[in-house]
């Protein structure tokens, strides 16, 4: 049997970056296989007609580190890329608030304004110790912009009580500016705020998809192998190698790293553990339809806005056409509307049609769009869009990773170690999982499989 020093199971951002690193870096034989058509994971883009969707959701390219967005952007020097300074709002009391919600305070009506303030000011005061998403939202940005905005967003996307929410979760993800910025704002003096996201990127040509088939073509190039529609299927350890069984083949490997979702290793992987299999029932993740609508109308000049309120399906929705215009045709804009759901069978439930109706009619409720200027539409949808950081995924991973590991398995990314990572994070995760994988590997292994 073929044997190689690494198997990489799938090809989304993760599975490329690690195939890329153990190419270029170590030149030991490297497979990767994809299950899907094209490598690309939530990073796929299409054309419906002229229009172009990221039919995994609106993204964008931004890092606090300078070092980890070089080497993204590296990737995509073959198409290029746009450089935008944010305009983003949230749809509140129809209107439109400048974003973040804290530096967005001189939008909203005197009396709004007035009650986050003193939200703030009594939190500030009070220096309450959450236990608990919920109680950190309170306890962080106070009554007034918890309930105005922060609660009911988080509801709407999470769709899970938010006080089962853990604290892991929150460090460094959900805008938290300082009192001072918050009062200026209040008063109508420019702040920004989230500013590592205020400059973004953006492929020139063929949506975000353009990252992955860069990431791809240097792997290739440094000499990795990638197979597509090659789902696997199983994984039998042998000792100090392992036998990968994919859609019809089968391989060894010194190693592998796992970036399919975690919650499909039991069926995956031979030798896992009965207790880590029950702990993996317990993940929860949000599924997500992203809708795409092309639509004969001037792009609005923004390019994502936040939906926390009932009167829309979504939660965000972005204009596509303004982050590359060669995303639409002359005179139309693309949009993609983000509508999360509470459990696969709800998501599978819905008929593509039904939710367009919902999302144009959103659309239109907003003044974003009249119905009849919709040329076309489309769904896409995924089983797994958010990990949900609770108490169950604490205690899984805890024992889950290391096991994994001890079976020459390293798992990594947003779903093979249950990890809510963006693009520039999980490019670093599967650049160290590369790493810590071949830190073991037999170099003559390496050279037999090239
Ligand atoms: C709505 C949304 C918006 C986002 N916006 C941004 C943003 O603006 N900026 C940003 O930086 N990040 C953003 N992200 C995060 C970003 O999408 C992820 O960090 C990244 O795409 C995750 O890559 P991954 O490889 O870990 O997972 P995935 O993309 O899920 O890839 C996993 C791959 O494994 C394959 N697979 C599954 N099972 C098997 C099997 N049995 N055999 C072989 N292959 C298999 C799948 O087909 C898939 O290709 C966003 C995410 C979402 C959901």
């Amino acid at each position: 049997m073929r044997r190689v020093a690494l198997c990489i199971i799938g090809g989304g951002l993760t599975g490329l970056a690690a195939a890329y690193r153990a190419a270029s870096k170590y030149g030991v034989s490297t497979l990767l296989l994809e299950a899907g058509e094209r490598v690309g994971g939530l990073l796929l883009s299409e054309f419906v007609e002229e229009y172009l969707f990221d039919v995994g959701g609106s993204h964008i390219l931004f890092s606090k580190s300078e070092k980890r967005l070089r080497s993204l952007l590296r990737h995509l020097r073959r198409v290029g890329w746009f450089v935008h300074r944010r305009v983003t709002r949230i749809y509140l009391r129809g209107g439109f608030v400048k974003y973040p919600f804290e530096v967005g305070l001189a939008d909203l009506p005197p009396e709004t304004r007035a009650r986050v303030l003193k939200g703030m000011i009594a939190a500030a005061r009070e220096r309450a110790k959450p236990s608990n998403f919920l109680e950190w939202i309170y306890a962080v940005f106070g009554e007034g912009m918890a309930e105005e905005y922060l609660i009911p967003y988080n509801r709407k996307l999470w769709k899970t009580p938010l006080e089962e929410i853990t604290l892991e979760w929150v460090g460094g993800r959900v805008p938290n500016p300082p009192l001072d910025d918050i009062i200026k704002a209040a008063v109508g003096e420019t702040v920004e705020a989230y500013t590592h996201q205020l400059v973004f990127m953006y492929p020139k040509k063929g949506g975000i998809e353009a990252l992955a088939r860069g990431v791809a073509a240097d792997a290739e190039e440094s000499g990795a192998e990638i197979l597509t529609s090659a789902p696997v299927e199983r994984v039998e350890h042998l000792g100090n190698r392992l036998r990968v069984e994919y859609g019809g083949g089968e391989i060894e490997c010194d190693r592998v790293v796992y970036t399919a979702p975690l919650t499909a290793a039991p069926k995956i992987i031979d030798d896992l553990s009965s207790e880590s299999r029950a702990l993996l029932s317990r993940l929860k993740s949000v599924p997500l339809a992203v809708v795409g609508i092309g639509a004969r109308v001037r792009p609005p000049f923004i390019h994502w806005v936040y939906f926390p309120g009932e009167e829309t399906v979504f939660h965000r929705l972005a204009v596509l056409s303004r982050y590359s215009a060669y995303n639409a045709p002359r005179g139309g804009a693309s949009f993609i509307a983000e509508v999360s759901f509470r459990s696969v069978d709800e998501l599978r439930g819905v008929s593509d049609d039904a939710i367009v109706r919902k999302v144009v009619e959103g659309m239109e409720y907003v003044g974003l769009i009249k119905a009849s200027d919709v040329e076309v539409a489309s769904v896409w949808r995924w089983e797994h869009a958010y990990p949900v950081y609770d108490v169950a995924r604490s205690e899984a991973l805890k024992r889950v990773i290391p096991e994994l590991k001890g079976l020459g398995i390293v798992p990594a990314g947003r779903f093979g170690a249950w990890e809510y990572l963006n693009m520039d994070a999980v490019y670093s995760r599967g650049t160290e999982a590369a790493d810590e994988a071949l830190v073991h590997v037999d170099r003559r292994t390496a050279d037999e499989g090239r």
